[in-house]
């Protein structure tokens, strides 16, 4: 498809404006970063994997009442959007404690979490997306005291759509994170969600299905990316 003009591009995608102002095409890059872009690599074919997968999950999230910014999915590395105002928080779900939980708060590798966890975190890279508290939401005003609710309810809600997704296709839906923009007063789920913004754990082997490969050098990365989309799409 002719691309727009380019909008934005962030570490793994870009994002091109349509003759439509409300609209976006996101454009998936096999790019990977990690500890705040100090760690670069590529994974082969990695945007096609989590355009593709992304799109699924809108899809059933939409079907399940969540409103999304997903449209259409126009290509193998592209996906139609709502064009939003992203708000500057990013809302992560845990489910059992690892990655930056653990180095925080030295809980236990792997431990449960019932209730799940939400944390929120300053969507600002030249300060490494530091965890945030609802004062420092205020503080900064990213988000006034309605939507700060509204995001931590959607975001349990999505994880409890998501959680039993993911047990069906043999994965334990370990931690994820999510953004959301703001359409007239209601919060709409954007960005994407995919490998690299979740963490899978294969519920029979433990086996890490995720970005954490590429984070901790654990190999096997297309082959990893390939076997979600393969599950997921199942
Ligand atoms: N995450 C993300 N983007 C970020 C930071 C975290 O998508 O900039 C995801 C990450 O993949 C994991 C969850 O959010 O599924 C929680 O990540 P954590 O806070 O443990 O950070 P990390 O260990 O990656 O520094």
């Amino acid at each position: 498809m002719e691309q727009g003009t380019l909008l934005y591009e962030g570490k793994a995608k870009k994002v091109f404006a349509t003759p439509d102002p409300d609209q976006v095409i996101q454009y998936f890059k096999d790019d990977a970063t990690a500890f705040n872009a100090e760690k670069r690599g590529t994974i082969f074919n990695k945007g096609i994997v989590n355009n593709t997968i992304s799109a699924r999950l809108f899809q059933l999230l939409e079907e399940k009442g969540v409103a999304t910014h997903f449209l259409e999915q126009l290509s193998d590395r592209e996906m139609r959007t709502k064009h939003l105002k992203i708000i500057q928080i990013e809302v992560v779900v845990r489910n059992r404690a690892t990655g930056s939980l653990v180095k925080r708060l030295g809980l236990e590798e792997g431990l449960e979490l019932d209730p799940p966890l939400v944390e929120f975190f300053y969507k600002h890279d030249p300060l490494g997306d530091p965890l945030i508290t609802e004062d420092h939401i205020r503080l900064l005003k990213l988000a006034n005291d309605a939507q700060v609710a509204g995001l931590r309810q959607a975001a349990l809600h999505i994880n409890g759509i998501l959680a039993p997704f993911f047990k069906d296709k043999g994965m334990l839906l370990v931690d994820f994170k999510l953004e959301f923009g703001d359409s007239n007063g209601q919060l709409i789920l954007a960005d994407e969600i995919s490998p690299d913004t979740c963490r899978f754990w294969d519920i029979q082997t433990g086996e890490r299905l995720d970005k954490d490969r590429f984070r901790k050098d654990l190999g096997r990365l297309e082959e990893t990316y390939q076997e979600v989309l393969k599950r997921v799409c199942s």
